[in-house]
């Protein structure tokens, strides 16, 4: 049976797509319908419509799923950031590890996979140490600012996300205020006016301190000194900063920073390291989780003592610095400078000295050191961005044989085809554990070990 555009049919919801959605079948024809829960029974309205498939736009549900909750936050329907708030965090956990397994069985080809139980969160909200609030007008033309609604760039009006710290909501309360009283206009994404483009908060969770970077179309805000006054009332305050971004793209970062107040870093703890973190520097985002996370890598790393190891993807050296106390010597490389530059001092801060940190690109960086300088690994920790690593990276893995590899990834579809790649080439996957970073999301973290085929 084939299904048009406005045909309203009844679906009893089966499976979870990647992005949340529910799936369900009419007569054999699959419905893909957002905002639909597993178990839920429901009636949805056809909005496209391919040949065996279509989506569907949920319209009532006639018999509620017993894994439904009611969602914390009064926005998570409309809001692009949150996609299974409605489902319980139990079966949230159930949708990741299929999501991972999934991947790996059919992208990778894996069968028998050694997957240890996830690692879930204690407390699924409340969790992120960063936020990235948009700012524009609503139809009235007040300021508003909160997050994009799925696929968009309409602004869902939020300042107290559910997911993050209640800073935020004082940080953006006093910016959008200051933006009212002195009439600074928000950036327009389609005129390429405007001056406020983004707003990002960091929260230190183990030291309290808080970062507030505002990311403009221009160098100078109206005012500076006066916002600063306010924004240095909030508690832990301790880094504000300007990001000037005038592409016309949706990069939301620039590359140059200005220091209005305070140091142009904050610095939080994992475990017994401390940590410096600039405006454009990654660090996780979820600190009570990454560190399971890393201890997860490092017995996956099993070291002893005199191993040498490379850390690619490094970011400021969180994994590098956790590495570097059980190894003889590390090694990290990231992109970003400004990350580098955070590595170095890291490591200053905390008296590590067995470890060393290339700027560049992973894939480029390690076949020059590979073959200018013969190095050497008996360990290689991986922790690429979504797109996963460039293939020129894995040949020069495979040619330097470290006996285990150890890969951390946010997108177990890539994760999956590197995996194949790596396996197709000496190694054995032999463990999988994936640990949830994000609770309310469909995204989740996965750590394998590869061993060399002996
Ligand atoms: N391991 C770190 C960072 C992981 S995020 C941590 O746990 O905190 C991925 C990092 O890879 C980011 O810092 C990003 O800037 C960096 N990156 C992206 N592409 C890269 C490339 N081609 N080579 C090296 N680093 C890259």
């Amino acid at each position: 049976m084939e299904y048009r555009k406005n045909d309203l049919v009844t679906l009893e919801i089966e499976d979870c797509g990647i992005d949340g959605e529910g799936i369900g079948k009419a007569d054999g024809f699959t419905v893909f319908v957002k905002d639909a829960v597993i178990g839920d029974t429901v009636t949805a309205k056809i909005m496209k419509s391919k040949k065996h498939y279509g989506y569907g736009k949920l319209m009532e549900i006639l018999k509620p799923s017993p894994y439904r909750v009611e969602p914390k936050c009064a926005f998570a329907r409309q809001c692009g950031g949150c996609q299974l708030q409605a489902l319980s965090y139990e079966h949230q956990l159930v949708f990741k590890t299929n999501k991972v397994k999934g991947h790996l069985e059919r992208i990778g080809g894996f069968k028998d996979l050694p997957m240890e139980p996830i690692i879930g969160m204690d407390e699924p909200y409340h969790y992120r140490n960063k936020a990235q609030f948009p700012v524009g007008r609503n139809k009235e033309g007040k300021i508003i600012t909160g997050f994009y609604a799925g696929r968009t760039h309409t602004i869902i009006e939020n300042r107290d996300c559910a997911l993050g710290v209640p800073e935020n909501k004082e940080v953006l309360d006093r910016v959008i205020s200051h933006m009212e009283k002195w009439n600074i206009a928000p950036y327009d994404e389609t005129t390429g006016n405007g001056l406020v483009r983004h707003i990002l908060i960091r929260y230190g969770y183990f030291t309290g301190e808080v970062m507030v970077c505002l990311i403009l179309n221009g160098t100078k805000l109206p005012h500076e000194d006066e916002l600063t006054e306010k924004l240095r009332e909030i508690k832990g305050m301790t880094s504000i900063t300007i990001n000037v971004n005038k592409k016309k793209s949706n990069v939301i970062l620039g590359e140059e920073i200005r220091i209005l107040w305070g140091q142009g870093y904050i610095t939080d703890k994992i475990g017994d390291i401390s940590y410096q973190i600039s405006p454009l520097s990654f660090y996780q985002v979820n600190p009570k989780q990454t560190q399971k996370l890393y201890a997860k890598a490092l017995e996956y790393a099993d070291l002893h003592g005199d191993e040498t190891v490379w850390d690619l993807y490094c970011g400021i050296g969180t994994i590098s610095l956790f590495l570097a106390q059980q190894a003889k010597f590390v090694r990290g490389v990231e992109i970003i400078p400004q990350a580098i530059e955070n590595a170095n001092e890291n490591a200053r801060i905390n008296n590590i000295t067995n470890v060393e940190f290339f700027t560049g690109k992973a894939e480029e960086v390690l076949p020059r050191e590979y073959e200018k300088n013969g190095i050497y690994a008996d360990v290689i920790v991986v922790d690429p961005p979504r797109k996963g690593c460039d293939e020129t990276l894995l040949e020069t893995m495979i040619k330097m044989q470290p006996k285990r590899i150890v890969y951390v990834s946010c997108d177990s579809a890539t994760l999956a085809r590197d995996l194949k790649y790596l396996c197709a080439n000496g190694y054995s996957l032999t463990r999988v554990c994936p640990v949830d970073q994000f609770g309310g999301t469909v995204h989740v973290e996965t750590v394998a070990l590869l061993s060399r085929n002996n």
